[in-house]
């Protein structure tokens, strides 16, 4: 259960302002993140509290770090968890470990004195998957353990419970997890456009010493189909290339070298794995 309770496991540090580009599903969430805080006036009109937020979109472009804004945002504390932490495991072993991250989540928020806790689970489609047959019996067991966490969200719990799941096989969910009540808002997190990139490369740019003549427009134009994890490493590379040249600032050309690495990086990962 490493890497859950070694993180500091509290509101994260980190708002929508460090997200470059994704306006509109920022938007989108941040809308029904409105909910959780006005939690009194929507009891009030007798509306149901939004249980689970469905992100969904291609490897690398801000999911996570939208579920940690969302966290920010409502002042809630953050647990989190990933489908892949319960591949192979023991049957019963996933459903407990379930239920433990939402004791987790309760736990956490009293000690903090929040009134909210939201639950992160990353590729959900690895326990959430359609199901078939019998023979994934361990994760029928943890998904049903997960929709029966949900299903015992209410409005007038003490601390306000929130899922945000995160997959980029939407296609691949059971429906079960789909239905009303459960993650039944859905929000696409998509691949930057120019714009994007424009914003996500000047937020990882801030803090290098970029020279004066560099045109991140450019370097935007040249990096269609880029995620933001992709230009996250583009810059980092870049800042490589000038200090192996003791170069004083980053240059247009450690750029364009460094698309070409993260281009030709991509390559042999999809090499390695064919
Ligand atoms: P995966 O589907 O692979 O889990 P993800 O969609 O959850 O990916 P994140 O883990 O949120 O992606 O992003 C990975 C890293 O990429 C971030 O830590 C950040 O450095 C960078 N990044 C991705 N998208 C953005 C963005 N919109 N703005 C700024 N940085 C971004």
């Amino acid at each position: 259960r490493g890497s859950r309770t070694k993180k500091k496991d509290s509101v994260p540090d980190l708002s929508f302002e460090d997200i470059g580009g994704q306006n509109r599903s920022k938007g989108e969430l941040k809308e029904a993140l409105d909910f959780l805080i006005h939690r009194d006036r929507i009891n009030q009109y007798g509306i149901r509290p939004i249980k689970g937020i469905l992100l969904s979109g291609p490897p690398g472009t801000g999911k996570t770090l939208m579920a940690k804004a969302a966290a920010h945002y409502t002042d809630s504390v953050f647990v989190a968890t990933s489908g892949s932490e319960f591949v192979e495991m023991y049957v019963g072993v996933g459903a407990q470990r379930i239920r433990d991250l939402f004791q987790e989540a309760r736990n956490l928020a009293k000690k903090k004195q929040k009134k909210s806790a939201i639950v992160f689970i990353d590729e959900i489609d690895i326990i959430g998957g359609q199901r078939e047959g019998s023979q994934h019996r361990e994760y029928d067991q943890t998904l049903n353990q997960l929709l029966t966490e949900m299903d015992g969200i209410s409005a007038n719990m003490e601390i306000q419970l929130l899922v945000i799941a995160a997959t980029n096989r939407k296609d691949m969910l059971d429906s079960a997890l789909l239905r009303p009540g459960r993650f039944d808002r859905h929000i696409v997190v998509d691949l930057p456009d120019k714009k994007a990139r424009i914003a996500i490369l000047n937020l990882h740019l801030k803090n290098k010493p970029l020279a004066k003549n560099v045109s991140v427009e450019s370097i935007s134009d040249e990096t269609f189909g880029f995620s933001g994890a992709q230009l996250e490493s583009l810059t980092n590379e870049a800042a490589i290339y000038a200090l192996r040249e003791k170069s004083e600032v980053i240059a247009q050309k450690h750029l364009s070298q460094a698309i070409d690495k993260v281009m030709m990086g991509e390559k042999t990962d999809r090499e390695a794995t064919q």
